[in-house]
């Protein structure tokens, strides 16, 4: 039907115009906020999936840090226990183990029994018995909070400063069973106690040095001692 020649055909015609402004319209808001939508969606996967990444190598960090300082502790408890026989002690020693463990033992009539060992026995006592299961054997049901990045920082940090302090007995350790081994003449060992013997071997360890040639050490010292007060 030709409706060009129809009076209200302006109308038609107008009512075609805006429809077709309208429908480009609707699909250009459309596509917009699908754009948008899809982006942001895409990149709030991206940032879950990142922090997903940084939980997992703080977790890994954690465990090889709190590892790491298991060993420690146990070397450090060797060493120490090993000093004992290096000096060796001859009278009751303070904060040496192997001094207090004699005294240290449980009184009469008690055992000391690791304490995995003591739940499977006291299991078995439990089902041969047919005891009732104790209440605070229930499982907790505590929510699983979430750690903030400080907060694992922190417990990071923590487990490094525990790692130091066994670290630093250790060195404290191995310099007195070494002033005592190679039989330093001073008194007291360690840097501590002021043994030049143990106090030049701590240099040794701890200064940086560099090698050069015999021919420019003397110019070197020559021009010191012609220059210089020394
Ligand atoms: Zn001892
Ligand atoms: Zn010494």
């Amino acid at each position: 039907m030709d409706v060009s020649n129809h009076p209200l055909a302006f109308l038609f015609i107008l009512n075609m115009k805006t429809a077709k402004i309208v429908l480009l319209t609707v699909l250009v808001v459309a596509v917009t906020i699908g754009t948008v939508w899809y982006s942001y969606n895409n990149s709030s996967k991206v940032v879950a999936s990142e922090k997903s990444v940084t939980d997992t190598k703080f977790e890994e960090i954690y465990i090889t840090i709190r590892e790491t300082g298991e060993y420690i502790r146990d070397i450090s408890d060797t060493n120490v226990r090993n000093f004992h026989y290096t000096k060796p002690h001859k009278k009751f020693t303070i904060l040496c183990p192997e001094c207090a463990e004699p005294f240290a033992k449980p009184k009469e009539d008690l055992v000391e029994v690791p304490v995995e060992r003591l739940k499977e026995l006291r299991t078995i006592r439990r089902e041969v018995l047919s005891l009732p299961t104790p209440s605070d054997q229930s499982p907790a049901t505590q929510p699983v909070e979430e750690l903030t990045t400080l907060e694992e920082l922190d417990s990071v940090l923590r487990l490094l400063k525990g790692q130091k302090s066994h670290l630093y007995t250790n060195r404290y350790i191995m310099e007195m069973q070494y002033h005592y081994l190679k039989k330093h003449t001073h008194p007291r060992p360690g840097t501590h106690g002021g043994c030049p013997d143990c106090i030049k071997l701590r240099t040794k360890q701890t200064q940086e040095t560099e090698i050069i040639s015999q021919g420019e050490y003397d110019l070197l010292i020559q021009l010191e001692k012609e220059y210089t007060d020394k």
